[in-house]
């Protein structure tokens, strides 16, 4: 039994494109559970066609949009075509975009877009907080049809980066809290102890863990506390 998928592209209530996105095999008699419903490798081959197909659609939309000069109204000439590769949670997004030129204004600047989605570097920095970054880039490619940016260094690496940003917005949230001193401050303190992973080596690692609150906020921070031998 083959199953098609269509998608289709409705603008302002009426179908503007329709394409067949895949085909999809399947066993038209049920022998065991295993021939029921989609597989693992049908479901992530379906999230990253309807991906890619969405974006090429919108990079399509976006270029008509950008075809008219937003300085003088007059339509543009395409002058250069650049490549976009964009890392998501479903898949490696590729577009071929047009960069326009206007004969009195020049050319027109095609959008800054980051490499990869904030969805797609929120799920990487979530996962490696949790996993090892191997076992995690071993998640993402079980699970989902992301097939760019998930090696175990790449999710190390854009984890680090993600953290240097939050520590760079809290580093100016507490330049710009700092106009007002604090009159009072709770200091919550607490410690333990972390069993070292490896068997053989009898070894503990004792941990701080602490809570400063002033009025509505609220910070916590960690340490990892120096034993005697
Ligand atoms: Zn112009």
């Amino acid at each position: 039994m083959t199953w098609v998928l269509k998608l289709e592209e409705v603008c302002d209530g009426k179908i503007i494109r329709r394409q067949n996105v895949m085909t999809i095999e399947q066993p038209s008699s049920i022998d065991t559970v295993d021939d029921i419903g989609l597989r693992s490798h049908d479901a992530k081959r379906l999230l990253s066609a309807i991906q890619q197909a969405v974006a090429t659609s919108q990079f399509k939309r976006d270029a008509q949009h950008r075809s008219t000069c937003r300085g003088c109204g007059k339509p543009q000439t395409i002058k250069d075509y650049r490549s976009r590769n964009i890392n998501t949670l479903y898949g490696r997004i590729t577009a071929r975009c047009p960069r326009f030129t206007c004969s009195l204004c020049g050319l027109a600047a095609l959008p800054m877009l980051e490499r990869s989605t904030t969805e797609f570097d929120e799920i990487r920095a979530k996962l490696a907080a949790y996993l090892p970054f191997r076992v995690a880039s071993n998640v993402l490619t079980t699970l989902l049809p992301a097939d760019s940016g998930v090696t175990h260094t790449t999710i190390r690496n854009r984890t680090a980066q993600v953290a240097a940003e939050l520590e760079r917005k809290d580093a100016l949230s507490c330049v710009s809290s700092n106009s007002s001193k604090a009159t009072e401050l709770i200091l919550g303190l607490d410690t333990g102890f972390v069993r070292s992973t490896t068997p053989a080596i009898a070894r503990h690692h004792g941990v701080l863990v602490g809570c400063v609150e002033h009025q509505e906020t609220r910070r916590y921070f960690t340490a990892r506390r120096k034993l005697p031998p």
